[in-house]
Formats: structure tokens, sequence, C-alpha cells
């Protein structure tokens, strides 16, 4: 078995420098827990970005995902297999959606949204009305239309011409909503939490107000909940939290606990515009990764995510109560942490790896996004790695 400098050095010297790695070579986990290849322990505050939604090795993913694994592992949508019905009709009965198209991550279920409402704004009112808003400071994924989607210049830098008519509205301005009524806009772009442009919330009121806008000028409302779904947030979808039902939604990391799935959520009525052979995707519904989505699924009943609000509530007030923390932001188990100078998020979060502790930075912020099974002593367990490293000072 490698250790960890020389699985750490294989990978620089052949795989594209796009990420800035922690020199960290993890081989194994369990629930919270995972372990490099010295066997060091890290307690998980991550998830991989949102996606181990039930931590590492949860038995009932495991199971349903080696047993499809060993049964039928790809068909291709040539034909029907019972993971991926399963899995949208679940969606459906549980949101209040009608039909889902399946991708394979989160940029892939935006192009899907934004293409599924282009064609519904193209068929109805024609080609003119093809503007696609979104919120400045968004993230919406790494693909050229998922970029033009991306409200924050320094990701479309180097990388045009990008798919064209996409505009950034302000996030919170009443003002605006104004944008919405010239008649060109198809649809607008939302996550209620903006995750990667430092866990920023939407405001309530201004989130309705843009629906009922979008609804008087039968604008289609997409919410990426790529990251604020699947229970993060502390309800199936965040959604739910702010009053509304949008036209399209779409999920992606923590859907599949592990495995990668997209998936764009609809409306019957703009559903009714996507024929055969309007869009696809080879891997879409994939059975195993359907099954895996179809474990978490059955995990995120009410009872459980009453428990992620109560211990989305403890984590947060812990974190309220520590040194040098000038703002708790976020919603549920998707928090930031704003610091007081002359802390840094960036160091912060080296600190707590050295102290094994894994946590993520978003702008300028510590972000937490651990697993929806965390336990009471996992929290206790992070504060004091995370008091100590404030405190140090
Ligand atoms: C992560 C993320 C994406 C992109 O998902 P990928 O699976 O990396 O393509 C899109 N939107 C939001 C809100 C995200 O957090």
């Amino acid at each position: 078995m490698p250790n960890s400098a020389e699985l750490i050095a294989r990978d620089d010297a052949h795989v594209l420098h796009t990420y800035a790695r922690s020199p960290l070579a993890l081989v194994r986990g369990e629930g919270l827990t995972a372990y490099d290849a010295e066997g060091n322990a890290y307690l998980d505050f991550t998830s991989g970005i949102g996606v181990n939604s039930l931590g590492y090795a949860h038995p009932a993913w495991v199971r349903a995902v080696a047993a499809q694994a060993g049964a039928l592992q790809h068909t291709s949508n040539l034909y029907y297999t019972a993971p991926c019905g399963q899995l949208a009709e679940t969606l459906c009965r549980r949101t209040g959606l009608d039909r889902v198209f399946f991708g394979n991550s989160g940029a892939e279920a935006n192009e899907g949204a934004i293409k599924a409402a282009r064609k519904y704004a193209a068929d109805v009112y024609g080609a003119r009305r093809s503007k696609v808003l979104t919120l400045q400071n968004s993230f919406h994924g790494r693909t050229l239309a998922t970029l033009a989607a991306t409200g924050q210049e320094a990701f479309h830098k180097d990388f045009g011409p990008l798919p064209e008519n996409f505009a950034y509205l302000p996030a919170n301005d009443p003002a605006a909503l104004a944008a919405l009524d010239d008649g060109e806009a198809a649809a607008v772009i939302v996550e209620f939490v903006q995750g990667e442009g430092g866990v920023v919330p939407l405001e309530k009121p201004w989130v309705q107000a843009l629906a009922a806008r979008c609804a008087e000028r039968d604008i289609l409302l997409i919410a990426d909940e790529v990251q604020t779904g699947m229970g993060r947030t502390g309800t199936l979808f965040a959604f739910e939290q702010f009053g509304v039902l949008p036209d399209l939604v779409t999920s992606a990391k923590g859907l599949g606990g592990g495995l990668p799935i997209g998936a764009v959520l609809m409306k019957q009525k703009v559903a009714d515009h996507m024929a055969p052979g309007s869009h696809g995707s080879t891997f879409g519904g994939n059975p195993v990764a359907c099954a895996g989505a179809n474990a978490v699924l059955e995990t995120l009943d009410e009872a459980f995510l009453a428990e992620v609000r109560r211990k989305a509530a403890a984590l947060r007030a812990g974190l309220e109560a520590l040194p040098h923390v000038r703002a708790v932001t976020g919603l549920g188990l998707m928090l930031g942490l704003a610091l007081e100078a002359p802390y840094t998020a960036a160091a912060v979060r080296a600190a707590c790896e050295n102290e094994g502790l894994l946590v993520l930075t978003a702008k300028e912020r510590v972000r937490l996004l651990p697993p929806l099974i965390l336990t009471d002593a996992d929290i206790a367990a992070a504060l004091t790695v995370l008091r100590r490293v404030l405190g140090a000072q």
C-alpha cells in the first residue's frame, strides 16, 4: 500500500492542477471519520463538499449500491430500470413537482434546466424570450452555459465567448425585479443560500416577491438546489422554507450520497415541451447511482429531517459562542463563519486540518457542510477544535 507522500506525488505528476489540494491522501472512511494512508483519523465536516450526506460507508447506502452493482450496473436510456423510476417517483411525490430528468452532476442539471426553460419560452412566446437572469455572486457550475449563469467575473475570464443572453441581478434588491419586465426573460435562477459565494442566504420576502413577479410574467423560476437540497438546510429542499414552489429545481451533490448524479425536477407545463430527442445523457439515470440516491431518500424521512434541524440549531449556537466569530450565516447544516481579523478562513481551515478536523472555505468565510448523520458528540468534538484554533491567538 503506497504511503501518502507517494500517492500525492503521483497525482501531482499526472492530474491537471485545477484544484488547490490539501496534502492529504484519504483511503477509507466510516461515519464522519476519514483515514489517511498512515491511519490518521480526521473528523470530516465537509461531506466531500456536501455530497456524503450519510457520511462514509453508511450501511443502508453500501447495501443498496453493492446489490445494484452486482445485479445491473448500466443499461443506457434505451431501456427502463427500477431504481431510476423509483427515484423519479419519490422526488416528485416529496417535492410536488411532476417530472424528472437525470444527469450526472450539478452543472449538467443546471444546463438541463436552462435548456428546458428556453424551450418552454421559445415554444410559448417565441425566440426573442431567451434571457436567463441569475444573481450576482452566484455559482451554477463550470460548463460554458453554467459559467455564463455564474454571476462572478473571475470564473468567466479567458473562457469566452460564453453562451449569450445571461444577465445578473443584485440579490435581495426589490428594485432589481424591474429587470423581469422587458418581455425578454425566459427564466430566473437562484440559490436560496449562495454556497460558493460565501454561504449567503436570500431574504424570504424578496424570494416571495421574485416568485410572484415570475408567476405574473410566466417567467420560469429555477431553484439551483445542488448544494441546498437533500436535507442540507433542514428540509428536503430549501424552497420549502421560502414558501415558494419553483417551476424547476436542480439537485446533485447530496442526492447520490457519494455517487455522481444530478436531477432536474420540473412542473408538467415545462416538461410538456421536452419531447423525445430534445435532451439526453448516456449515464443519466444510471441504476447504481439511482440505487444510492434511493437509499439516501429513504433515510431522509421526516423524523431524520427533524433531527437535522435540532442538530443544526445546536451546532449554530455553539459556533455563535466561539471567540473571534463575527457572524454565523447559512441555513441548517450549511453554515458560514465570518471571522474577526487577524483570523482568515484559509488559515483557520489549515489549522483545523492539523488538529484533525476537515472544514471548507467559501470566499472569506469558513464553511461547514457536515454529513447529516452527525451526532451531538461530533458537534462537541468539532467545536473543541475550533475553540482551540480560534482561541490560540
Ligand atoms: C456545486 C454546485 C454546482 C455544480 O455542481 P457540479 O456537480 O460540480 O457540476 C452548481 N450549483 C451549485 C449551487 C453548487 O453548489
